[in-house]
């Protein structure tokens, strides 16, 4: 692998694309603080740039074609750019990757300390050692405020904080405990600190984040809950927790959510199927009958809950008759929508090895029913959130409309009148409205201003 040269000092112009899932993203973050705080400019990445770095995913076959069709664009757009690559892909692709006159360097994770010298075109035997041990670096260190440097709305309305990274589950579909490693938690004492420093930035919620939350604290002696409670006792923004797999739900964790000011009433628990004979074949570590008692115990006791979960549809071994059990299982569960992935082959891990492999048309067949339940169910959770006061964090507003996430993951829209602009709340105020109906075609709620809370609103444009 070629590196170029370049002065030390020169201001370096650096875009990022993340493909893939909110670890990656939290991943991207951390590349980012780092070649900041080493003075480099970060810029969009549909513009020209000096490096671009693309941090990529490997979960499916699908995920690995986006991967390349972006380099080859790239390449064909920027060729005298520098291209790195980093993530899933590069652990798992690295040869075929590391040939490819489409990419510049491919970084794995083990040589992680030396990408910034990488990016900056710096050879690692010629420079002094920049050590980029990350996951217990404070933000304090490296974060200058809320959108600053961080692209997206969304980002900057909400802070995905990385807790924890690595998986050693051996799900059969899966191939994430070979790209990530082993379970590591960054220690309370850190989040804690990171928590209050994002929350004096201005930031209104944090969602808790990494590989398998579940599994916080395995490698220090602690566990999730614990962690949350020490979180709980400090005065905070609201908190959200990402995924969790169904038997990581405690009765403790339960009752801490349905008592905390502060933690979301919302859960995404990862079923991937509703189907005892395929959780077996994938290697799931929970029986349906087990687990539903706590997703139930969820709804009862947490109020106006939302629970969603994840489901894989044409695993291998998958029968017509499965999937009509399945569905039979789902709609009597409390969940109230579903991220639908058909299956995709990941080579290398045993399930691309299974019999019994169901059609593709079958797969996305499968998927447009769960799609359809999935929707209605959303459709009814949303109704059943009318006429309620919600808590709202502003992610993006539009002329006279505000567009939000509420305490319980409903999308919002809020329709301002004349006399509410003269106070337009912007991006990343926390604020309530009552909800007054549904769009089912947006799956949104429409929500009416509540009048008199500047109190609340962390930032307040004055137009
Ligand atoms: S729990 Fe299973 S699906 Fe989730 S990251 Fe670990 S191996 Fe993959």
């Amino acid at each position: 692998m070629e590196i170029m040269k370049v002065n030390k000092f020169t201001m370096l112009k650096i875009a990022f694309h993340t493909l893939g899932c909110r670890s990656n993203y939290a991943d991207t973050i951390e590349i980012k603080f780092a070649v900041l705080e080493r003075g480099a400019e970060i810029v969009d990445f549909n513009t020209p740039a000096d490096v671009y770095v693309l941090n990529t995913c490997t979960i499916t076959k699908g995920a690995d074609k986006d991967a390349q069709r972006i380099l080859r664009q790239l390449r064909k757009k920027q060729p005298t750019a520098r291209i790195i690559v980093v993530g899933c892909l590069a652990e798992c692709g690295f040869t075929q990757l590391a040939e490819s006159s489409l990419v510049d360097a491919v970084v794995q994770k083990k040589d992680r300390w030396q990408l910034t010298d990488i990016i900056f075109g710096l050879r690692a035997d010629t420079v002094p050692t920049f050590k980029v041990d990350l996951l217990n670096k404070p933000l304090s260190t490296l974060l200058k405020g809320p959108g600053e440097f961080v692209g997206t709305t969304q980002m900057r309305s909400r802070f995905h904080l990385r807790i924890q990274n690595g998986c050693e589950n051996h799900c059969t579909y899966c191939i994430v405990p070979r790209t990530r490693g082993k379970f590591t938690s960054r220690s309370p004492e850190r989040i804690l600190e990171d928590i209050q420093f994002l929350t004096n930035l201005g930031y209104e919620e944090i969602v808790l984040t990494g590989t398998h939350i579940g599994a916080y604290g395995i490698d220090l002696g602690l566990n999730l809950f614990e962690l949350l409670k020490k979180i709980e006792s400090s005065k905070m923004p609201r908190i959200r927790l990402s995924s969790l797999d169904p038997n990581e739900l405690s009765v403790d964790l339960i009752n801490l959510l349905a008592s905390s000011p502060i933690l979301c009433n919302y859960l995404h628990v990862c079923f991937q199927s509703f189907s005892d004979k395929i959780l077996k074949r994938m290697g799931r570590q929970y029986k349906l009958a087990e687990v539903a008692k706590m997703v139930f115990k969820a709804k009862s006791s947490i109020k106006n809950i939302c629970i969603g979960s994840d489901v894989i549809c044409g695993f291998p071994g998958e029968s017509r008759e499965d999937v009509n059990q399945a569905v039979k299982l789902f709609l009597d569960l409390p969940i109230s929508y579903l991220h639908v992935f058909p299956y995709s082959e990941r080579s290398g891990t045993s399930a691309s090895k299974l019999d019994g492999v169901v059609p593709l048309v079958e797969r996305k067949a499968r998927a447009d029913l769960w799609r359809s339940y999935s929707k209605q169910r959303r459709g009814e959770f949303l109704k059943s959130l009318c006429h309620e006061q919600l808590e709202i964090i502003v992610e993006q507003t539009r002329e006279q409309q505000l567009f939000g996430i509420s305490r319980e993951y409903a999308g919002v829209r809020v329709d301002l009148a004349e006399q509410d602009l003269s106070a337009l709340p912007a991006i990343g105020s926390r604020l309530n409205v009552m909800a007054r109906t549904v769009n089912n075609e947006k799956e949104i709620l429409l929500c009416d201003f509540l009048a008199n809370q500047h109190a609340v609103f962390k930032h307040v444009k004055k137009t």
